[in-house]
């Protein structure tokens, strides 16, 4: 058959370049020796997750580590896939994070050399090398419909066959010129597959950076390299792209690992060398006692979105994947504290091999010890951000009042005290966390543990009493006093040595105070509390509040 005559009818584009050129045009970076260039590769389906994000930072972390290059890729060959926006959501949520890009897709930078970084605009340069396949017989055109695919899996089924298009299921690798022709003149949809060369009794061993020497089984697949529409799929893609983009480090989820022998025989068809291969663990949770992947229908958690709307500080969330990356990590940072985690030297081998636990508690202790060193400003600047994008009205009214937020971050941080309160945790959590001093946002349910009589009594007797300049001593020898009048033991020892001689302890008759004034019965001082409020609005609620 002349295959330069079927390539130029299956192909026929007359703006495709000789496929050599394409080394002078991306030729080889000049990086120095051992620098890893590494890119984040996402589809645009809307749905950027916490796997990418881990990926990302080891990608990012491997790159910088070692003077080398990281850089974003739009993976945008499954158009039925692809959702409005992702693009801009993917870049913002990776921002949120902290995670930069040197070059690619909407990355504005001097070194974008190595684009376009959109996959679908690079549909030249995959036709060109397609067509070479096709002209070396290398690669095939098929015109099996999806019904005759079904009909072959049912038949592997049926036998406990491999399932794929192989051996004698590759039914259109032996067409003779006349049947390709007469179904290419009858307009017959086509796919080009690979013609693999391999064979499933043959090994081959590969070292993988994280999960070291693995032993896989050669291909024997003809795998669809360009769909009907022209378009490659991952495979050939990923491929190309990662050879002409000179990317030398993949890292990419464990769930690619089946696909590996593909991808090292379309290297060695296309005579391209192999990049190395980091293929990561996936994240796990435990739920009933069992380990389980981390799921996109059963976990929010996964959704890098989630972090956000909740209002994670986006530091404590990388500070968490990267002691999940290396686990090492954890060690230094409690041995260095204050260092940029950059300083930190991370190692692709160092990468977990299998299942990461991943434990939103853990999560959630960094972000409150992350939030809880940081100045009222900064906090305030945070949490405003938050206020400011996912809060309401009432929310974005609040935070116009700065100087009275960090009044009241400096009691909830506990500046100035010896130990900082470590009362934030992420920013949906701490604003309303200060709902209770803002009028519009206050909304007690009075249930106190007393009488409602003695409850009165407090709540009048403190009414009468309280005075602003009061410093915290006075402030509850007064309570103390209120408490004794109303019946309530002005000692704790006192009232649990005769508890039948009182309505209660002073500290239950601070607890009605502190209901009346906050809502709940559990608050940071109550001093400081009425204090931060003020004269006038404590004293209305401990009105409200006398039933
Ligand atoms: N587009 C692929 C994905 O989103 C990328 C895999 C890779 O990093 O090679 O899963």
């Amino acid at each position: 058959m002349d295959l330069k005559k079927l390539a130029a009818a299956l192909i026929p584009d007359a703006d495709l370049l000789e496929p050599d050129s394409y080394e002078q045009i991306y030729p080889e970076r000049n990086t120095a020796k051992g620098a890893y260039v590494t890119r984040l590769a996402p589809s645009p389906t809307g749905f950027i997750h916490l796997g990418n994000l881990y990926s990302a930072l080891a990608d990012e972390r491997a790159a910088h580590t070692t003077g080398g290059i990281f850089y974003l890729r739009i993976e945008d060959t499954d158009e039925k896939r692809k959702v409005e926006g992702a693009v801009e959501s993917v870049i913002r949520s990776l921002k949120y994070f902290g995670i930069k890009f040197d070059e690619g897709a909407e990355i504005d930078s001097p070194l974008n050399l190595y684009g376009p970084y959109y996959q679908r605009q690079r549909a030249k340069i995959y036709r060109a090398f397609a067509k070479r396949l096709i002209e070396q017989g290398r690669a095939y055109p098929c015109f099996c419909t999806a019904e005759e695919l079904d009909k072959i899996r049912e038949e592997q089924n049926a036998e406990k066959l491999t399932p794929g298009y192989y051996g004698k299921f590759a039914k259109c690798r032996n067409l003779s010129e006349e049947e390709i022709y007469s179904a290419l003149r009858a307009g017959k949809p086509f796919v080009i597959r690979l013609k693999s060369c391999g064979d499933i009794k043959n090994k081959i061993t590969f070292r993988d950076a994280i999960k070291g020497e693995i032993t896989v089984t050669e291909n024997d697949q003809d795998v669809v390299i360009l769909k009907s529409d022209g378009i490659p799929t991952y495979h050939f893609a990923h491929v190309i792209d990662d050879h002409f983009m000179r990317t030398n480090l993949v890292i990419r989820g464990e769930e690619w690992l089946s696909s590996l022998p593909v991808h090292l025989e379309l290297f060695k068809v296309l005579g391209f060398k192999p990049p190395v291969y980091a293929h990561t663990c996936s994240l796990m949770k435990t739920e009933n006692g069992a380990k389980r992947k981390l799921s996109k229908r059963k976990d929010p958690e996964l959704s890098l979105d989630y972090y956000r709307k909740a209002g994670y500080f986006p530091k404590a969330v990388v500070i968490y994947l990267m002691t999940l990356l290396n686990s090492g990590f954890e060690e230094w940072r409690l041995k260095n504290p204050a260092a940029d985690i950059s300083e930190f030297k991370f190692k692709v081998e160092k990468m977990g091999k299998s299942g990461a636990l991943f434990d939103l508690d853990k999560l959630n202790d960094i972000s409150r010890n992350e939030i809880s060193a940081l100045s009222p400003e900064e906090c305030f600047g945070f949490l405003k951000e938050w206020a400011d994008e996912f809060g309401d009205a009432k929310d974005r009214q609040h935070f116009t009042d700065k100087a009275y937020i960090v009044k009241i971050l400096n009691l909830l941080m506990g500046t100035g005290g010896k130990k900082r309160r470590k009362d934030i945790e992420r920013a949906e959590q701490g604003v309303r966390l200060m709902d209770y001093f803002f009028d519009d946002t206050f909304s007690p349910e009075y249930s106190f543990r007393c009488g409602k009589e003695e409850a009165n009594a407090v709540l009048q007797g403190f009414y009468d009493v309280y005075d602003p300049a009061d410093d915290n001593s006075v402030w509850f020898e007064k309570l103390k006093a209120v408490a004794a009048s109303a019946g309530f033991a002005a000692e704790n020892s006192e009232y649990k040595a005769h508890p039948e001689a009182y309505k209660g302890s002073v500290s239950d008759a601070a607890e009605v105070l502190r209901i009346a004034v906050t809502g709940s019965p559990n608050s940071p001082d109550l001093c400081t509390i009425m204090g931060i409020l003020g004269k006038e609005r404590s004293l209305a609620r401990l009105k409200a509040a006398i039933k």
